[in-house]
């Protein structure tokens, strides 16, 4: 735990030049809302702007009223995050930064998903997202004399990217601290999602403050509970298809059986995200096309 940086009381402004704007947009994905976030070093650069609402509009535009406002951030294009960036940009006259549409940084086994008609579930997905710069991974941006650079992180989506400022980094619905980020193909990808929780264990942070809920002070020990959380279930998912081949849906209802019957669509979709996962490391094949109808099948070792 890092003694010089705030705790769960002051959300609002979690760190030196640093004020959170949250969106009024509270559900069970979104927690209490989006978290907009305002960096003032002099020029300002805002980080998700969030879903389409008149109120959280104004309120941005009250907090950076007569400021330069260089950029607009996005860390990934979910409906709660980026929709109100293009409103933002007019109001402000300022161009919205993000790694790229929708479907950038998919993997190609994702992208025969998507053709093959496998649509994305609950999570809504901005289409329409299309910043006016493409960001690249590494990329590092000027405010004023203090640097923000972009690490790609996909995983929860494609073109998710954490913007790092100091030692505090900005990890949209990467790493959060209320939830397990949630890892739906085939816009999320587990294999990509475990990768980008390994590269940021080997960089230094104090503080990570995420799209949704309280800034996460323990960043080490956040990203390795969120590692190790997808294991041990990798690791039940493989020992239910140790003797024999199972459907997605078939290896849910062994798996998670204390859930309610309504949250079974979305156990289905992370249990096919593993069974992708494993599929790409050559742990599991299907029987049959990539589909969560097919049966799934562990590979001798
Ligand atoms: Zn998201």
């Amino acid at each position: 735990m890092s003694p010089n940086y705030t705790t769960k009381a002051s959300i609002t402004e979690p760190a030196k030049n640093i004020v959170c704007v949250l969106a009024p947009n509270p559900s069970p994905m979104t927690h209490k809302g989006t978290n907009t976030y305002i960096i003032d070093n002099g020029e300002i650069a805002i980080i998700d702007p969030g879903p389409l609402n008149e109120q959280h509009l104004q309120t941005i535009l009250e907090k950076t009223a007569n400021r330069s406002v260089k950029y607009i951030f996005l860390t990934h294009s979910h409906v709660d995050h980026s929709p109100l960036a293009k409103q933002l940009s007019a109001e402000l006259d300022t161009p919205i930064y993000g790694f790229g549409a929708s479907d950038a940084g998919l993997s190609s086994t994702m992208l025969s998903l998507i053709d093959s008609g496998y649509e994305s579930g609950s999570e809504g997905i901005d289409h329409e997202f299309s910043p006016d710069y493409l960001i690249k991974n590494n990329q590092s941006f000027d405010l004023n004399n203090k640097i923000i650079s972009a690490i790609h992180t996909p995983g929860h989506m494609g073109n998710h990217i954490c913007f790092q400022y100091g030692k505090i980094l900005f990890t949209g619905d990467h790493v959060m601290d209320w939830a397990t980020s949630m890892v739906s193909p085939p816009y999320g990808d587990l294999t990509q999602f475990m990768a980008s929780c390994r590269l940021l264990l080997t960089k230094d942070f104090d503080l990570f403050l995420p799209g949704h809920g309280d800034p996460v002070i323990n960043p080490g020990e956040r990203i390795e509970f969120l590692i190790n959380h997808r294991l041990e279930r990798e690791c039940q998912i493989k020992k239910t298809i140790k003797s024999i081949p199972l459907t997605t849906l078939e290896i849910t209802e062994i798996v998670y059986t204390e859930i309610d019957n309504s949250l079974i669509p979305a156990a289905t979709r992370n249990v096919f995200a593993h069974l992708i996962d494993l599929n790409q490391r050559g742990l599991v094949d299907f029987l049959g096309d990539v589909s969560e109808k097919s049966k799934a099948r562990l590979i001798d070792q």
